[in-house]
């Protein structure tokens, strides 16, 4: 059997055709998240027939559709429930109805940091366990939690979702969630031109240097000794690990997991984290392991197989 598993980033739609635990074929494609998600359904819809097509998977072959999304997803009914910037029509949209329509198939839909986080607990760097956070950190910070062997979702599914809305500085910067001093206002892509621009001890050199606005650049100036990288990479890990030791204290965790793009930088910033967090986290008995995600970019598509059968309260289809 064949599961479809769609994973809407800010940047990049991913189709994955799914089977026994592994990625048959996958297809991307721009996404214009700003356009909305009603705008690029035709196009979704052409690629999940075309990747059928392609692998000559008949549809009573298939157990159904999932959907990684970018904002809080009321999983019972499949139904986007809040957005912040990206796909904001989601809301309006009956997708359970739209996927009906097309291939008669079940649909399912959760968050996309906590379909990441199914992908790595099923398949990746947390196989096996029962207790995990993982942490992305992107264009935005997601994250996701496994406690005793359970997905978190709470009552009104953002429990272990909200991870990059921590705050770390109650007097900090805005952040695009209203709140002050998260985790993503002061340490993400999406706002690091803003962090680069608005800090007192940046150099003016640097802060003219459009070249260094992305992490990776950052990290690999900051590797050449410069100055300012230096302190900024490391502001950024510290404002992570501070994170970290909070995800900790609320989850009790055996491993956390870091994905996302800045993990291109991981020889650096694994090492750094590790050792901050095993200093500041307050863990008596076992230090808790902090690894790399090695699903990468596939993690949230690669929840679809679990997520159809499995997914919270999921739908009349779970139990056929
Ligand atoms: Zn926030």
């Amino acid at each position: 059997m064949y599961t479809i598993g769609i994973d809407m980033g800010g940047t990049w739609v991913k189709i994955g055709l799914i089977s026994s635990g592994e990625i048959m074929d996958v297809t991307i494609m721009p996404a214009y998240s700003s356009e909305g998600l009603k705008a690029k359904l035709p196009d979704i819809q052409n690629a999940i027939d075309q990747l059928l097509l392609q692998n000559k998977v008949q549809q009573n072959q298939l157990t159904g559709i999932t959907m990684a999304f970018p904002g809080i997803v009321d999983t019972n009914n499949s139904r986007a429930l809040s957005t912040n910037g990206k796909y904001d029509d989601a809301c309006e949209i009956d997708l359970k109805g739209w996927c009906m329509e097309n291939w008669n198939l079940p649909f399912y839909m959760d968050n996309d940091a906590r379909m990441a986080t199914i992908g790595e607990w099923k398949y990746g760097a947390g196989r096996g366990l029962e207790n995990m956070v993982m942490m992305t950190i992107g264009t935005g910070i997601g994250t996701g939690v496994v406690i005793d062997g359970r997905v978190l979702y709470g009552e009104h599914f953002q429990a272990g979702s909200l991870g990059g809305h921590f705050v770390i500085d109650y007097k900090g910067r805005k952040c695009s969630c209203g709140n002050v001093g998260c985790v993503e206002a002061l340490s993400s892509s999406f706002f690091l031109k803003t962090i680069i621009k608005e800090h007192p001890a940046l150099s003016d050199e640097f802060k003219s240097g459009n070249d260094r606005h992305t992490f990776k650049d950052i990290f690999t100036l900051a590797s050449t000794g410069n100055k300012d990288a230096l302190l900024l990479s490391r502001e950024c890990m510290d404002i992570w690990s501070a994170a970290i030791v909070s995800y900790i204290h609320a989850y009790d965790p055996q491993i956390v997991v870091i994905g996302g793009g800045v993990m291109k930088s991981e020889n650096i910033i694994l090492p750094y984290i590790r050792e901050k967090v095993g200093k500041l986290a307050w863990c008596p008995t076992e230090k808790v392991r902090i690894v790399a995600s090695v699903l990468g970019d596939n993690a949230a598509v690669m929840a679809a197989e679990y997520s159809i059968l499995n997914g919270r309260k999921n739908n009349e289809y779970a139990s056929a």
